[in-house]
């Protein structure tokens, strides 16, 4: 047979090879973004009841659990001042890749273009590429990663279809500051383009920095999809449950999608999350959780001689290493893994070209144990 590939240059994604080859050679796994730690015992409770609830095992709602689609759109309403409604706004999702690849396929079209920022968390090119679209990529420059908006100006044309945003930011741990989000909004005034913001990590934001919604901005809001997941917020990545809000004209062509895609996602997890949400204190100190756990893996690693600036937000720490070797990051990464049994991410594969600014990405959601073993090699190098 003739198979031609819809993805020629895709391969297998940097965070399965990574964690693949952590275990392999049994090396502390400080690559792909998950936490080595259980979550909270009562959400664990709460799952195990509605598992046991007559009729729960069943299908969900299209959308979701009305109580649940409710419990979000009052959440983002409060903490963000928008006016999501949940019986038109809202679909829970499997995770928010599947919210990032839905409102991509229900909008682009063969050559679209879609602006990305590039270094880019890896699912928003190969979605973009499959509908026939075409990524216009703005590389973000090491070590600041600051949007040259200018450059957005010039690139915005009646065939950008949409642009993606991320904050705070994977890989970089970079977060959009107001006027950031003020400046998208002046460039898209009057322009048929639309926003996805992939807001994954909106509740791990450290220091004085508040996260920018772009639920707050009124005329952002009108054209974006924002994509949220529980599994980063509730340390539950394994679930692969999330959700995504826009106005009701864009979550009708969402769901047009969604219905034929997956249909619906785990109910009895809606269920549990749904009650779970209930207390807000359990999202609103995550912040505060990972502050601590950033701030201890950076003192333990202060002598050593990498550099970096402290992350913004994310659970994610960029770290130069310009003052060890001239490697490439990818040889560097994998060097590591086999010689000094630590696992990172080269972040040059999320890059425009694959531009190598001799960076790794660490992911300090870890026990203080996991961190202290980390950081005894990291002192040795
Ligand atoms: N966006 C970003 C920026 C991410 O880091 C991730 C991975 N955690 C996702 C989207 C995907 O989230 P999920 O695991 O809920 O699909
Ligand atoms: N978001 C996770 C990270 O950045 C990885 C998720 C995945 O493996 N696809 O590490």
């Amino acid at each position: 047979m003739n198979l031609t590939s819809k993805l020629p240059n895709v391969g297998t994604t940097i965070f399965t090879e990574m964690s693949h080859l952590a275990h392999k050679h049994r090396a502390i796994n400080l690559s792909q973004g998950f936490p080595d730690y259980m979550p909270d015992s009562n959400l664990l409770d709460l799952v195990e009841k509605s598992f046991r609830k007559a009729g729960k095992n069943q299908y969900a709602p299209l959308a979701g659990i009305f109580s649940l689609r409710e419990t979000l759109c009052n959440k983002l309403n409060h903490l963000y001042g928008s006016n999501y409604h949940p019986e038109t706004d809202i679909t829970i999702t499997a995770g928010a890749t599947q919210a990032i690849f839905t409102a991509i396929s229900a909008f682009v079209r063969k050559d679209d273009e879609v602006i990305v920022f590039k270094p880019a968390y890896d699912c928003y090119e190969p979605a973009i590429e499959l509908y026939g679209g075409k990524p216009v990529l703005i590389q973000m420059q090491a070590p600041d990663y600051i949007i040259d908006w200018e450059e957005v100006q010039r690139k915005v044309s009646k065939k950008t279809k949409m642009i993606i945003i991320n904050t705070p930011h994977n890989p970089t741990g970079k977060v959009l500051k107001k006027q950031d989000l003020v400046k998208l909004q002046e460039i898209l005034e009057g322009t048929d383009t639309l926003v996805l913001s992939d807001e994954v990590y909106e509740h791990i934001i450290f220091d004085d920095n508040k996260h920018q919604s772009v639920a707050k901005f009124k005329d952002l809001w009108e054209r974006s999809f924002i994509t949220y997941s529980f599994g980063k917020t509730f340390h539950v990545t394994g679930w692969k449950l999330g959700y995504c809000v826009a106005p009701k004209a864009l979550m009708k062509e969402f769901q047009k999608v969604h219905q034929y895609n997956v249909f619906c996602v785990n109910h009895p997890l809606q269920i549990a999350l749904n009650d779970y949400l209930q207390k807000e204190e359990l999202y609103l100190e995550l912040s505060q959780f990972y502050q601590e756990k950033r701030d201890y893996f950076l003192d333990l690693i202060k002598d050593s001689r990498l550099e970096f600036a402290p992350s913004e937000g994310t659970y994610f720490q960029p770290v130069s290493y310009k003052n060890i070797t001239t490697e490439k990051d990818t040889a560097y990464a994998i060097r590591l893994i086999k010689e000094k049994k630590l696992a990172s991410i080269p972040v040059s594969v999320f890059n425009k070209n694959k531009q190598d600014d001799k960076i790794l990405r660490f992911c300090f959601a870890k026990r203080n144990e996991t961190l202290e073993a980390a950081a005894e090699i990291i002192n040795s190098l």
